[in-house]
């Protein structure tokens, strides 16, 4: 039997893991708990009706065949490093000779009371849908009447997430309500982005960060810097200091932290639980194990972002390779490609090496060309053009929302 190498999670890192090894002489397995990769950076425009789901999803299955992989559908639950392989919440036992963890990250509530039961985050398909829905069923509400008064939309986490979730949320109540909600008086409507630092888009530069700002409350968020949330409610987030501030819907976009079967494997962890690794990205401890992406904690640390995670699996990939034939393993070294976040309508930080930073239209242009050539699958690209063409040029009479479902109908007092 050949060499087998399993990859657990199929995102930007795992993938990358499969392209590296696709000639060489290893059997590899993608395991994934979805049929399909996620393009997390546009799961925001899923949640704000400007996407569809299957734009920002790819079938594991087609890529595998492409990259002389296998993919297996599954949740890995258990990992044995002493008889090396992994269990899936089926019962199924995968054996490996080498093990490459590319689990990603999840949402991390800190611990605030109420906090995972009264808001919603966005980390997966499934989330931006229900994200979606919820908005939806809010607008939906108090179009149709079934609920009065104002409306208030709090986004928790002044990070890149939340800095778009907030713009595009601001940007929906100026330009599609007096379309698809027609109803509702935008003044009615409020966006509220709540951050503890005293400052958005912590790891941007000042400039970055200063635009930011003031390109969100242009758009008329209300921005709460140095305020920490102590406890989300049904209806409302409470900050410290005792102040009580209305929330419909609270977005969660604060802090990450490693999938709970990955922090169970016992595997040696530092900060968020991320998995330690040696500079040539192999676990700590572990000859035949590597962690890449997102899961993984480097030193010094590089950035939880798609670069960072694709370079590291790539790195992965060709370190098994040169185990299989014999050779030395190198220490990875990323390299720096630059980091952008959007905040809506022509309006985004670029920051590139060698101090180049750019903001506003020429940003926003160029975070727009980015997303739609990362994005894997010509038809996701070119639907995903299309879409946001649609959404951004407003055209005339349109709201440029995909309408979601509303799960439970409202009903009026009297109405059967
Ligand atoms: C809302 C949002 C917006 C973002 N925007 C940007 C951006 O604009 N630019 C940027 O560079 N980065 C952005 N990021 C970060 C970027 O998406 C991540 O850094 C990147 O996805 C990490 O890649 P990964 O392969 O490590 O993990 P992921 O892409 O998260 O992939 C992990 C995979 O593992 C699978 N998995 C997890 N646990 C298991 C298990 N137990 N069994 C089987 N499968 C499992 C998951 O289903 C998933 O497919 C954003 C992230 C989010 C959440």
């Amino acid at each position: 039997m050949g060499t087998e190498v399993v990859v657990v999670g199929a995102g930007f890192a795992g993938l990358s893991v499969a392209r590296a090894l696709r000639r060489s002489v290893a059997s590899v397995t993608l395991v994934d708990r979805n049929i399909y990769s996620t393009f997390q950076p546009l799961l925001y425009q899923v949640a704000t009706g400007g996407l569809n789901p299957g734009d920002v999803s790819y079938p594991i299955r087609g890529f595998a065949r492409k990259h002389r992989s296998r993919y297996r559908h599954g949740t890995v639950t258990t990992i044995d490093t002493e008889r090396r392989h992994v269990v899936l919440a089926d019962g199924t036992t995968l054996p490996w000779d080498y093990l490459v963890l590319a689990t990603g990250a999840t949402v991390n509530h800190f611990g605030v009371p109420g906090a995972a039961e009264h808001s919603l985050s966005l980390y997966t398909r499934t989330d931006a849908i229900s994200l979606r829905d919820r908005l939806m069923s809010l607008l939906e509400q108090r179009a149709s009447g079934a609920r009065s008064g104002d409306v208030t939309m709090v986004v928790v986490g002044g990070g890149a997430t939340g800095v778009e979730v907030a713009g595009t949320l601001a940007e929906l109540r100026s330009t599609a309500l007096a379309v698809a909600f027609p109803e509702i008086p935008p003044e009615h409507v409020h966006v509220v982005l709540v951050e503890q630092a005293p400052v958005l888009l912590g790891p941007f530069h000042e400039s970055s960060q200063a635009y930011s700002l003031r390109a969100l409350r242009a758009r008329g968020v209300d921005v709460r810097l140095g305020a920490t949330i102590e406890a989300v409610e049904d209806g409302a987030v409470r900050l410290a200091g005792g102040e009580r501030l209305p929330a419909d819907l609270t977005v969660w976009a604060a802090g990450v932290r490693v999938p709970e079967g990955v922090s169970a494997s016992g595997l040696p962890q530092g900060r968020g639980g991320r998995i330690l690794v040696d500079p040539d990205l192999r676990v700590q401890g572990h000859e035949r194990i590597f962690a890449v992406g997102d899961v993984a904690l480097t030193d010094p640390p590089v950035a939880q972002l798609a670069n960072p995670a694709l370079q590291a699996g790539a790195h992965a990939g060709d370190q098994i390779r040169a185990l299989l034939e014999g050779r030395p393993t190198e220490p990875f070294r990323y390299r720096d490609l630059g980091t952008m976040a959007t905040i809506g309508r022509r309006a985004a930080v670029v920051e590139l090496p060698r101090a180049v930073r750019l903001t506003g239209t020429l940003a926003w242009l160029a975070w727009l060309a980015l997303h739609i050539v990362r994005l894997l699958g010509n038809r996701n690209r070119v639907s995903t053009l299309v879409n946001l063409a649609w959404r951004y040029l407003a055209w005339p009479g349109g709201s440029g929302v995909i309408v979601g479902d509303v799960p439970d109908p409202p009903r009026r007092d009297g109405e059967p």
